[in-house]
């Protein structure tokens, strides 16, 4: 796996404009959209404009991008009035990630439980 296969998922295909999304912040860096099938009253998506699989495929050149996404997920998780939230990254088949385009889940709006499946 490598990250032209993140420049070929249902993510780029959003990101290009080819299939729509319900857009909840959008800049130069990075993407965030309600997720299709919410598991909470709030379930954002955001992910990064560059195609990257996951978080084994990260480099210290993403350093910037990465600290940019989780300052956008705080932003976004205040913009949806949440006090409580969460970040989840699933990373790889076995932690039940699908899409692979690196996405932060931004989760909240209901008690979530710990620890998790
Ligand atoms: P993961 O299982 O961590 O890879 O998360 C992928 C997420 O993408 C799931 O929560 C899906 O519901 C969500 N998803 C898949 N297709 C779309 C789409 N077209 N628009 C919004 N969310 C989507």
């Amino acid at each position: 796996m490598d990250d032209a296969m993140a420049s070929e998922t249902i993510f780029s295909q959003i990101l290009r404009g080819e299939l729509p999304c319900d857009e909840v912040y959008s800049d130069e860096l990075c993407l965030a959209f309600r997720d299709i099938e919410p598991q909470a009253p709030v379930h954002i998506l955001l992910i990064p404009r560059k195609p990257i699989v996951n978080l084994t495929h990260i480099d210290v050149e993403d350093k910037e991008l990465l600290g940019h996404l989780l300052i956008i997920a705080s932003k976004v998780a205040r913009s949806e009035g949440l006090e409580s939230w969460r970040t989840v990254v699933n990373n790889g088949v076995d932690a039940g990630q699908t899409v692979f385009h690196l996405h932060i889940h931004i989760i909240g709006g209901r008690p979530l439980s710990w620890p998790p499946g």
